[in-house]
Formats: C-alpha cells, sequence, structure tokens
C-alpha cells in the first residue's frame, strides 16, 4: 500500500506544472486544420482533448481566440473595407471560434465559460475581469472572444491585456513552426533558432512573434511569453510542464 501510494506521489510529482494560471493565445489558423479557413472538426477536437490534460494537471486555462480562420479586418484579402469595420467583423469571427472551442470542450468534460468583449448576452458572458477570475478559481476553461472589443488591435494584444488583467503567469503563444527564429523558417531552411530571446530584441530585430503592441505592454509589465509549435500533439501539456519546448520571452 505504502509503496502504491508512493507511486502515485511520484507521478503527482512528476506532472507537477511549472504554471498554475496560464493564457493561452490560439490564432483562428489553429482551428482551420488541413482545409485552410473556417473550423475543421477533427482539428478543434484534438485542441480540446490536449486542453483537458492540461486542466487536468490542475492549471488554471485562459484561452484567447483570434478569427483570422474566418476573417481578418483589414488584412481581409479581395476587398475594400472600412478598417473599424472589417475589425469589428473580425472581432466578431472570434466568437464564432470561441463558441466552437467552448463546444468542443464540453464534448470532453471540461466545463468552460466565453466571456466576450462586446456584449452579446444571448450568447454569452460579457467580459468582466472578477467574473473571469472566478471562473478561473472554480477550475472553469474560460474562453476570452472579441479581442479587447476595439478596433485597431489584435488578438495578441487582447492576449497581453487579458493576461495582465487575471494575473497570468506566461502568455502561450501557439504557433505552426518551434518557436522564435530571425527569420521564416517555411522560407528560409538555416534561420537562426532562439531558445530564449528579450522583449527589447523582439522589438529591434522586428521578429514575428506578436504584434509590437502586444510585445510592449509584456515588456512593461515583465509578461514572459512562452512561442511553441501547437501542430506537435501533446506540446501544450509539455510546456505548461515546463519542458524545454519552444521559445521563451523574457526581460533579460
Ligand atoms: N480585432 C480587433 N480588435 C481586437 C482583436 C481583434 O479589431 O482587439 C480584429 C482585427 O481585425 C483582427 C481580427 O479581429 O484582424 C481577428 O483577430 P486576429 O487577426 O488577431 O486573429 P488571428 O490572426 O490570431 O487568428
Amino acid at each position: 500500500m505504502a509503496s502504491k501510494k508512493n507511486g502515485i506521489a511520484r507521478i503527482a510529482k512528476q506532472q507537477k506544472p511549472a504554471y498554475h494560471r496560464i493564457l493561452l493565445k490560439l490564432s483562428g489558423e489553429a482551428f482551420q486544420g488541413p482545409q485552410g479557413f473556417g473550423i475543421h472538426g477533427e482539428t478543434i477536437l484534438s485542441i480540446a482533448r490536449e486542453l483537458k490534460e492540461v486542466h487536468a494537471l490542475g492549471v488554471e486555462t485562459a484561452i484567447m481566440v483570434g478569427g483570422g480562420n474566418i476573417f481578418r479586418g483589414a488584412r481581409q484579402k479581395g476587398f475594400e473595407i472600412d478598417r473599424a469595420t472589417g475589425d469589428y467583423m473580425g472581432m466578431l469571427a472570434t466568437v464564432i471560434n470561441a463558441m466552437a472551442l467552448q463546444d468542443a470542450l464540453e464534448k470532453e468534460g471540461v466545463f468552460t465559460r466565453v466571456l466576450s468583449a462586446i456584449e452579446m448576452k444571448e450568447v454569452c458572458e460579457p467580459f468582466i475581469r472578477r467574473r473571469a477570475m472566478r471562473h478561473l478559481e472554480k477550475g472553469r476553461v474560460v474562453i476570452f472572444a472579441a479581442g479587447t472589443g476595439n478596433p485597431y488591435f489584435s488578438t495578441d494584444t487582447a492576449a497581453a491585456l487579458r493576461a495582465m488583467e487575471i494575473k497570468a503567469e506566461a502568455i502561450l503563444k501557439a504557433t505552426r513552426v518551434e518557436g522564435i527564429y530571425d527569420a521564416d523558417p517555411e522560407q528560409v531552411p538555416d534561420a537562426r533558432f532562439f531558445t530564449a530571446i528579450s522583449y527589447r530584441e523582439v522589438l529591434s530585430q522586428n521578429l514575428k512573434v506578436m504584434d509590437a503592441t502586444a510585445i510592449s505592454l509584456c515588456m512593461d509589465n515583465g509578461m514572459p511569453i512562452v512561442v511553441f509549435n501547437m501542430n506537435r500533439a501533446g506540446n501544450i501539456k509539455r510546456v505548461v510542464l515546463g519542458e524545454r519546448v519552444g521559445s521563451k520571452v523574457t526581460p533579460a
């Protein structure tokens, strides 16, 4: 019995997360899977299964979802649209993704709440900081929708803002490459990989980590960012367990 107990204790020790509360930034791209747009059922379900494992470690998990798989504001290709109008459309797109992720997580038995920066009371709760924190304390996964609620911003900046507000210990920024490079590794095969880098270097070298507003906000408030490859199964959990995965942006 004692040895079994010790065994359990050992497993529990091995699985001790490095973070108590995280904010995961998932771009809309993460949901589109092989179809290249919209929401791909199997892809979103596999994300939900990974998140369930992270949640089971006892990590309080908040997620900021993007909307680029559906609509990308001013950057949307194909037609001219007023910037603010396009940005509001982009924010509405994030709500669709948030609802899809909520559904996928609840199918996995994980309790969630969607909190939108644009009020939509028939669909989800409004963002109220204290309520978000209470949900996290109660073990619910909180999904932030509609970015900051303001045009001329991105969901990266919204992720930085919310991470600070809810006192997350780090932002986990999911991408489709291993982390931060000095050039696009999909275009430049010998691009240099950084395991760690400072906010200043990211800004001065104009590295494509998050937009400059988001990086500045993290720099001013000492919010660590871990950039990692979302296409490798189990990576979210590895980051949460503090394994050497991806690149870390920190002050020094
Ligand atoms: N957006 C905005 N304000 C915000 C967050 C997002 O106006 O606070 C708009 C903007 O047009 C953006 C779109 O919503 O292009 C979708 O968000 P984003 O491009 O950040 O999504 P991702 O690239 O992460 O999928």
